[in-house]
């Protein structure tokens, strides 16, 4: 990756995740100058520790396009470096018919938008499984186009069709704050120096509302802790990926499976969640019974943590290079038992590895892509709410429309900043 700092870009990229670096490949094919800096590693964050689904199926209407998008985009990465992805199909699985009930309604606003998913019955299912159930399933919701990549490859090989554009990269270099000259963003204030640029984008995953409030613009984003493992090499028959409700599991391209479960996800009681709890409080309701809530020493650290920051001395970028939170054990065994129990194949699994990482949720788990009026010129691309890595190069793309002022290719209406304000 490079080493010299650039004096002036066209766009500075804060943050080397899937959605940074989309970004940085959509505005490099299009011609622009552009630089992208990363505090710690390219996909060290969130981007490299999600379970590797590239789903429609259950997503929010409003996000369906951008989903459909970016299957297209996927075909060309993978065409150019094996990523693992794979059409291998996603189903969500139902026990009861109030499950059936709410697929049939998510289904009936999904088709119009040309998501070509399908519910099927209890007598269809061995087919799609390829190995015996022991659950009483009585359908799924299935989508045939959705798929799998392999989140350890995924972000570096969009870096390098990036940086084969023309884009360069910054590991190791925190990005402090804006440059901002009479209320414009004119560049960024890195550890190494000063970049300036027409054009700053901000995809800092979890750390965008820190650098958000430093520069005076409130953006609502919480964290949630979520775990998941990998099982060892081994041939279960199941090749799809499933949502079991208390369990998912895809396979992947090492031969073993990533298993996880909804109810494995955490919010940590912190001073953001109590300053942002009226905004949250429906998704909490509606959430509930997949988050755990917990009380601990996130809250202290997040108290101690400082809020404003100059550029002369160091700000909590440098401090924490890369998110690492170690993985909720038991959550993840308990997903592995109910894999176990309802697919007799998996009897077998072992642990190979577990970890953890943080989701940044919005209110209304849709994402930020959108200009913010307040400062012209600072763009953001956040709060991805744990769909970032399937629509990660659809939103990368989306980003790099609204930042050159082109017709947008899907309605980034539900996407703007300014639906949170007066909150
Ligand atoms: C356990 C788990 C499972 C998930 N499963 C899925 C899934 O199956 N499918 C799916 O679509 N999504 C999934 N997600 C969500 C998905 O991983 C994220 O939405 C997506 O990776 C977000 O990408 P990003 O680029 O916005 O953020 P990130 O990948 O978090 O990247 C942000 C980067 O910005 C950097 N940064 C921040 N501030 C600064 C600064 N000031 N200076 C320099 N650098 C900075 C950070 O170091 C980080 O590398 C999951 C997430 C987790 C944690």
């Amino acid at each position: 990756m490079a080493s010299v700092l650039p004096r002036q870009v066209d766009v500075a990229i804060i943050g080397a995740g899937i959605v940074g670096m989309s970004t940085a490949w959509a505005l490099a094919k299009a011609g622009l100058r552009v630089a992208v800096f990363e505090k710690g590693v390219i996909g060290g964050e969130q981007s490299s520790r999600n379970w590797g689904w590239i789903r429609t199926v259950g997503r929010d209407h409003k996000e369906l396009p951008l989903a459909m998008q970016a299957i297209d985009l996927w075909k060309e990465i993978q065409a150019q470096h094996d990523v693992g992805y794979r059409q291998t199909g996603i189903a969500y699985l139902a026990e009861s018919e109030a499950d059936m009930t709410g697929y049939r309604k998510w289904l009936d606003k999904a088709l119009p938008l040309g998501v070509p998913a399908q519910l099927l019955s209890r007598e269809q299912l061995p087919d799609l499984f390829n190995t015996q159930s022991a659950r009483a399933w009585i359908g799924a919701l299935h989508c045939p186009v959705d798929g799998v990549a392999e989140p350890e490859r995924a972000t570096r090989a969009i870096a390098m069709l990036a940086v084969a554009a023309g884009a360069q990269v910054f590991e190791q270099t925190a990005v402090r704050c804006l440059d901002r000259q009479v209320g414009l963003a004119k560049g960024i204030v890195t550890e190494r120096g000063r970049v300036a640029a027409d054009a700053v984008v901000l995809a800092g995953g979890a750390w965008s509302r820190l650098f958000c409030g430093n520069t005076g613009v409130n953006f609502p984003q919480l964290k949630v802790h979520a775990s998941v493992l990998r099982t060892t090499p081994m041939d279960a028959g199941l090749d799809l990926a499933v949502n079991g409700r208390d369990f998912t599991c895809r396979k992947r391209a090492d031969g073993g499976y990533s298993v996880s479960q909804l109810g494995a996800s955490v919010a940590d009681l912190t001073p953001d969640s109590i300053r942002l709890c009226r905004q949250f409080f429906p998704a909490w309701l509606s959430e509930k019974k997949y988050l755990k809530l917990r009380v601990g020493k996130r809250f202290l650290d997040e108290l101690m943590m400082p809020t404003r920051f100059g550029a002369e001395g160091p700000t909590p970028f440098e401090a924490h290079r890369t998110l690492d939170p170690a993985p909720g054990m038991k959550s993840i065994g308990v997903a592995l038992d109910k894999l176990k129990q309802a697919f007799p194949a998996f009897a077998s699994a072992q642990i190979a590895h577990a970890w953890a990482g943080f989701i940044d949720v919005t209110p209304d788990a849709i994402p930020v892509i959108s200009g913010v009026d307040e400062v012209p010129g600072f763009f953001l691309a956040s709060g991805f709410s744990g769909h970032g890595f399937g629509i990660g190069p659809a939103a990368g793309a989306l980003m790099a429309d609204l930042v050159q002022g082109n017709t947008p290719r899907v309605d980034p209406y539900a996407f703007r900043l300014s639906k949170y304000a007066g909150h």
